[in-house]
């Protein structure tokens, strides 16, 4: 007799395996005429569309592969924002390379060690960073090539006839075949600040890439539509620009990269021109947008929805776009361990909008809820699971097909007995699910989006000769958020001014890692193990906090 069922096991749908070169591949085919706008570092704007980008993209990856570049292999980029970075980025995902974005802020010995790290075969460098980029050659044996992303006329002195970007494209024809590879293969790699030692590599497969592109699409998530124009500020190095490239091209909007100019006037001017609806950047970012707006007496007319994370969103903020232009902030949290993004404060749940615009706001001012493919809890130091009352504050751990399970090259898992990724942050959790970041047990400091490690000065700092022990905090600063102040305590009989020690940490820590003030303590306080006891510290030093 037949049967009614033709199951026979196994999977009856189609393999269609998770790479990313299908989200450009995408944008091409049904949004190809949308744009991509650039500012270069001279101011010019120049345009391309997603059709183009991936026709060059392509090339990219055919120029790649017959320099014996092979899947697997990973390739720096030392740029901000722009076409040509969005196109090297999909010619090397398209075939199996590894993107391996860089921070050009951080301290040159650091930049070196992630070089290394990484294994980086090319570096692919904007012509302003040729300086940075020459010494990394000279430094790191496994850079075989730095190509720069501009055209012959763009290449800065004494870079190599032929390293320019579009020449080594049009040497290429668009023909390299995208995809058909595992989807848990390698994408792309991203260094995050470690607490103490060395950086740490985040490496970023196909899958969750793509994943997290969908997690974001969600409406209370980013939910970018084919009718936004999209302006990405957060750079390109910090967690993939948050996922915006890829993002913009799984919806197909208009894609615009500002390079490297983010002052109030050069962000306003794009904003208007380019007629953007959606942006998304660091606090410190929008600060100076607003106040060169009031400032200037000027609206925004065509801005819609703007993501705000990286650091707490100021209420000031939320109330500066909302009142002033009837733009809605985003007020996000994530990290680079999180592809980044792991909640999402957008429109509040029907209970709440229900009480009016300041609950809205209220709840807003939270970290928000996560979307689904985001799991969270809050544990005590044991482990166990906290109330969501909106008062217990406990350590924050994320679960997710686009959360990291253990950093690059290391073996270890970095997850708990319940397969939750520790996120270093303490918060609470209300009864709407939504997080509120109250801590940082991590030892880092968040200055305008970018990490100071404590330690390290710390460490720098103790090798001072009057030096007995020193310490870093967090305070408090209205434009950077956070800033770094050294607390020391000098050896018995010694004497010692704040500029001798800033003097001593000059030349060792980049620049804006320098502690904005140095302060003289008679006895560090130390907890039960004789360790230094930072919490006394930031109850000493007011306003000091989550370093
Ligand atoms: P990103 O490059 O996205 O800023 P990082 O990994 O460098 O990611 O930094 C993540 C950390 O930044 C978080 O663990 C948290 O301490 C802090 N952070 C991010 N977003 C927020 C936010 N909205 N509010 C408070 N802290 C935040």
């Amino acid at each position: 007799m037949p049967t009614t069922s033709a199951f026979t096991g196994g999977d009856h749908m189609q393999p269609w395996s998770l790479t990313v070169d299908r989200l450009i591949t995408h944008a091409a085919r049904w949004h190809g005429d949308r744009e991509l706008v650039s500012r270069e570092a001279d101011g010019r704007i120049v345009r391309s569309s997603w059709a183009a980008s991936e026709r060059r993209a392509r090339r990219f990856s055919a120029a790649l592969l017959a320099a014996g570049i092979r899947p697997g292999d990973r390739i720096g980029t030392l740029a901000m924002n722009g076409a040509r970075h969005v196109e090297a980025w999909f010619g090397m995902m398209g075939v199996g390379i590894v993107c391996h974005t860089i921070n050009p802020r951080l301290f040159e010995d650091q930049l070196a060690y992630i070089v290394e790290h990484g294994g980086d075969r090319w570096l692919l460098a904007d012509p302003m960073f040729a300086p940075l980029a020459e010494q990394l050659r000279a430094r790191c044996p496994s850079i075989e090539r730095v190509i720069y992303l501009c055209d012959a006329g763009g290449l800065p002195p004494g870079a190599a006839p032929g390293s320019d970007f579009d020449g080594l494209l049009a040497a290429h024809e668009p023909d390299a075949a995208w995809g058909g590879f595992d989807e848990h293969a390698p994408a792309a790699l991203c260094y995050t600040s470690g607490t103490t030692g060395h950086p740490k590599g985040v490496l970023y497969s196909h899958r969750s890439q793509l994943l997290h592109t969908m997690i974001c699409a969600q409406a209370d998530a980013i939910a970018l539509s084919a009718r936004d124009t999209v302006l990405a500020i957060v750079p390109m190095f910090h967690a993939n620009a948050w996922g915006l490239p890829f993002m913009a091209a799984a919806a197909g909007a208009k894609f615009v990269l500002p390079g490297i100019k983010l002052d109030g006037r050069s962000v306003y001017e794009l904003l208007e021109t380019e007629a953007v609806t959606f942006s998304g950047a660091v606090p410190t970012v929008w600060q100076v947008l607003l106040d060169y707006l009031t400032v200037n007496r000027l609206r925004l007319s065509t801005l819609k929805r703007v993501a705000i994370g990286g650091s707490a969103c100021p209420e000031a903020l939320i109330r500066g776009f909302r009142d002033g232009h009837g733009v809605q902030v985003l007020h996000a949290w994530g990290m680079t361990e999180l592809s980044p993004i792991g909640t999402v404060a957008g429109r509040a749940p029907p209970e709440v909008a229900a009480r009016g615009p300041d609950a809205e706001l209220a709840l807003n001012l939270k970290q928000g809820r996560v979307p689904f493919g985001v799991d969270m809890k809050i544990t005590d130091d044991e482990d166990r699971r906290l109330p969501h009352d909106g008062r217990t504050p406990g350590h924050l751990r994320v679960q997710g097909p686009a959360i990291s399970a253990r950093y690059f090259r290391e073996d270890r898992e970095a997850l708990d007995a319940e397969g939750y990724f520790d996120t270093g942050d303490i918060g609470t959790v209300d009864e709407h699910g939504y997080l509120q970041i109250t801590d940082r047990a991590k030892d880092l400091i968040k200055s305008g989006g970018e990490w100071i490690s404590s330690v390290e000065i710390e460490n720098i700092a103790a090798g001072h000769p009057k030096a007995l022990m020193a310490a870093v905090v967090a305070i408090p600063h209205p434009r950077w958020r956070e800033r770094p102040l050294l607390v020391v305590q000098l050896k018995d009989g010694a004497s010692a001014t704040r500029d001798e020690f800033l003097g001593f940490l000059e030349g060792k820590i980049a620049k804006f890692w320098m502690p904005d003030d140095v302060v003289f303590i008679e006895k560090m306080p130390l907890g039960a193990t004789g360790k230094l006891d930072k919490k006394v510290l930031r109850t000493r030093y007011p306003g000091s906090a989550a370093s």
